[in-house]
């Protein structure tokens, strides 16, 4: 999660009041009737043709026009041009002229939170982020830190028995940290995460506080255990972190301190002076290059989040017009209130849109030099990105970096995949794959605005439909 302008201040996750209140009115909402995701399901049969596609597979190769896309029984039997695949006679065919196809997205930062009162709450998002992603075309996501662990393994769990509409879920732990000057209890640590592990969780993210020093046994107890390890670092620079053995770290340069010049080791400083600061640095110059080379040789991949870092560039930022339909009343209020008074703050917002350009830079400086780059939306900040709508903008804003469609249709598709291991499963489309299919009105190849007239996203095959998805989760965001 991200905090914006002010000092960071280490997030805790305790329960709060409202946080039992929704917890009795889940269990309220289960004992009186069992959900069904039926009700969104536009396409299902055993055999299906997307016929006349434009195909984006998600392997970074430019588009194809004209293909044709068989799935059976929740997997992809064919891809390739029309006039030579075969339509079994028993499919139900989609002329899919004018449509692109692509893989299902991988959100690798995807809370099952928000944070709303202009940065000051995060609230857990119940039922309503699980079908937001879904809709947007989000077929799979990493939780990447949760805000409560059981809130959070029971969405998964209604989605897994198909009570709820939502992605494939891979949960994470919740926010390792520790308090400023306290050291990490090795015991306690691999106590845990032994815990975390049993029950279900299978990355874990550590926090601003956790030093190098603290790392080893951290590292061992949850590489032992099969977890993979990413990090939202502050008191450990990036080389440090990937020294000590992590695997993925988090929203990129724009997080990294080792350029600070008043660095303390193992202190996270102040947030606000080193930002400022690693704005004028040259992501060029050998220091820096010098830290991508040590993430892509020690294969640690990176997940881009830019599309959190835009909500602080509050001079220019608008509120993606489609927030206004799914967030509670409220919720939607306070980002209206937070916006208009941080529009006068020019220096740090002027601060922010140099930031967003270093890290934009430095993304495709880390993908040049062969680092694997994810993406993900982290809906947190002031409350200014949400599920799904947010994942969708990462994507834009890859394409304002530099990549070309294509490239930035994979760093959100097959490289999340890839580092999830389920790269077999899923991540392109190709034979053989489960069919996490997205259909888009347009060409995002052409037109990455295009990514966001979602038409059907099917999961496993079975076609859902977006705007029934968007309209069950109406005015219930930030509750
Ligand atoms: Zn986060």
């Amino acid at each position: 999660m991200l905090t914006y302008g002010t000092e960071m201040s280490i997030r805790s996750a305790a329960p709060n009041r409202r946080y039992f209140v929704f917890l009795l009115v889940l269990f309220l909402a289960s004992s009186c009737k069992r959900a069904t995701t039926a009700e969104f399901i536009s396409i299902k049969d055993p055999v299906i043709a997307l016929k006349h596609v434009r195909v984006i597979d998600g392997s970074g190769g430019p588009a194809r026009e004209d293909q044709t896309i068989i799935i059976e029984s929740g997997r992809i039997t064919a891809v390739g041009p029309t006039a030579e695949i075969s339509v079994p006679a028993s499919a139900n065919s989609l002329d899919l002229s004018g449509h692109t196809a692509m893989p299902g997205l991988v959100g690798m930062h995807n809370h099952l939170f928000y944070t709303t009162d202009g940065g000051d709450r995060d609230v857990p998002a119940g039922d309503s982020f699980a079908p937001l992603y879904l809709a947007t075309g989000v077929t799979t996501i990493r939780t990447a830190g949760a805000l409560n662990l059981s809130a959070e393994q029971a969405v998964k769990s209604s989605v897994d028995r198909g009570e709820l509409a939502g992605p494939k879920i891979h949960l994470s732990s919740p926010y390792m940290d520790k308090a400023v000057g306290e050291s990490v209890n090795p015991e306690k640590v691999t106590e845990l995460i032994n815990q975390w592990a049993d029950e279900g969780v299978t990355s874990l993210k550590i926090y601003e506080n956790i030093s190098r020093s603290d790392m080893g046994s951290i590292i061992e107890a949850a590489h032992k255990r099969g977890l993979k390890v990413t990090g939202h670092v502050c008191a450990m620079g990036f080389v440090e972190a990937a020294q000590a053995g992590v695997d993925n770290l988090e929203h990129g340069l724009t997080v990294d301190t080792e350029f600070f010049s008043q660095k303390k080791s193992g202190e996270c400083p102040g947030r606000n002076a080193w930002v400022t600061e690693l704005t004028r640095t040259d992501v060029k110059s050998e220091r820096v290059q010098a830290m991508i080379r040590e993430l892509v040789n020690r294969r640690v991949a990176v997940t881009s989040t830019l599309a959190i870092f835009e909500t602080f560039v509050t001079e220019k930022f608008e509120l993606d017009s489609r927030m206004r339909d799914v967030l509670e009343d409220d919720a939607f209020a306070d980002c209206g209130t937070y916006l208009a008074k941080r529009k006068a703050d020019h220096r740090w917002s002027r601060v922010w849109e140099a930031m967003l350009r270093k890290e934009m830079e430095f993304e495709r400086e880390f993908v040049k030099a062969g680092g694997l780059l994810m993406t993900g939306v982290d809906p947190t900040g002031w409350g200014g990105v949400i599920a799904g709508f947010g994942d969708q903008r990462g994507v834009e804003l890859l394409v304002e970096a530099g990549f070309s469609a294509e490239e930035a249709i994979r760093i959100a598709t097959l490289n999340g995949a890839t580092f999830l291991g389920e790269d077999s499963r899923i991540g392109t489309l190709a034979n053989g794959k489960q069919a996490d299919i997205v259909i888009v009105r347009g060409n995002p190849a052409a037109n990455m605005r295009d990514l966001r007239n979602v038409q059907i996203v099917f999961k496993d095959g079975i076609g859902y439909d977006p705007a029934k998805l968007i309209e069950s989760v109406r005015g219930s965001v930030g509750q």
